[in-house]
């Protein structure tokens, strides 16, 4: 007897945010999965690490998900439970671009699955500066998209976080700059305060839909998805192998069984520019 994505339908799962990330990720399972997502009331998931750095993550992106999401569970009783993360940075690729990596994670503590979905974008405000005058913070703030987007003032130890008020703005940097207190301004990273990272929360939610989607076709579990990849896609003019992707593994976490795809791309063929022998 095999699975399918109706695994999920009609159940209850809990959500581990105390940020409002219900508001995206809520409708999305409701509609594709027919799940009825609740939030636990007083959920703290701070513990767990912050943007503003007071406490510092315990594993990686994935994990403190996972631990999120296995809290949500014990806090609740319930078997269903998800879990959002999101992580910002330099693009992994492009490190002079600002990029957001978001992960929503699906924990079926009944059928033993975890399926993550993710979701990296350059499209975030994430931006950090010393401040020195109220014009210098003005222009910050303008350029984070401010007052729609938070911002965050620190000074000496003390940090005012979720400000989206040009005078209280003003006036928590007026109080330091008077007093030469040195100044760095933050966007507000936590979904609540950051529309561009909710509208990006709600792709990882996608993502993870489409992974639901995917099952195995031995034995029908939900999240049959990609485990390895393989290089080599050959080049157009000399089919030497390139650094291009030429496989994709797929592979069951039930079952063990794994498939591949070829030419995930959708070419069969690198271009020259790519390739080691034609543009070394
Ligand atoms: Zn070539
Ligand atoms: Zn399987």
């Amino acid at each position: 007897m095999g699975h399918d994505q109706n695994l999920f339908k009609d159940r209850l799962a809990v959500l581990a945010t105390m940020h409002r990330k219900e508001q995206v990720i809520q409708p999305i399972l409701k509609q594709e999965l027919g799940i009825d997502v609740v939030v636990p009331p007083d959920f703290d998931t701070d513990w767990l690490g912050t943007f503003t750095r007071e406490v510092n993550r315990p594993g990686s992106q994935r994990e403190t998900a996972r631990l999120k999401a296995q809290k949500a569970l014990t806090v609740t009783g319930a078997t269903l439970a998800v879990a959002s993360e999101g992580s910002f940075g330099p693009h992994p690729e492009c490190p002079f671009l600002a990029a957001n990596l978001e992960m929503v994670l699906l924990l079926d503590a009944e059928n033993s699955i975890e399926i993550v979905g993710e979701s990296l974008t350059t499209q975030t405000n994430y931006a950090q500066q010393e401040i020195t005058s109220l014009k210098e913070a003005l222009l910050f703030a303008n350029k984070a998209g401010f007052p729609e987007h938070g911002l965050v003032v620190f000074g000496e130890s003390e940090c005012v976080k979720g400000i989206v008020e040009t005078e209280h703005l003003l006036t928590v940097l007026q109080q330091k700059l008077q007093r030469r207190i040195k100044v760095r301004l933050e966007t507000d990273m936590r979904a609540l305060y950051n529309p561009t990272r909710m509208a990006n929360i709600a792709q990882a939610t996608h993502d993870l839909i489409a992974k639901v989607r995917s099952c195995c076709p031995r034995c029908g579990l939900p999240g049959f998805r990609v485990v390895r990849r393989r290089q080599g896609l050959p080049c157009e003019w000399c089919l030497t192998p390139t650094g291009l992707l030429l496989t994709d593994i797929y592979g069951c976490k039930g079952c063990g069984f794994e498939q591949e795809e070829h030419f995930p791309g959708g070419q069969e063929f690198a271009q020259p520019m790519h390739c080691p022998v034609c543009n070394p």
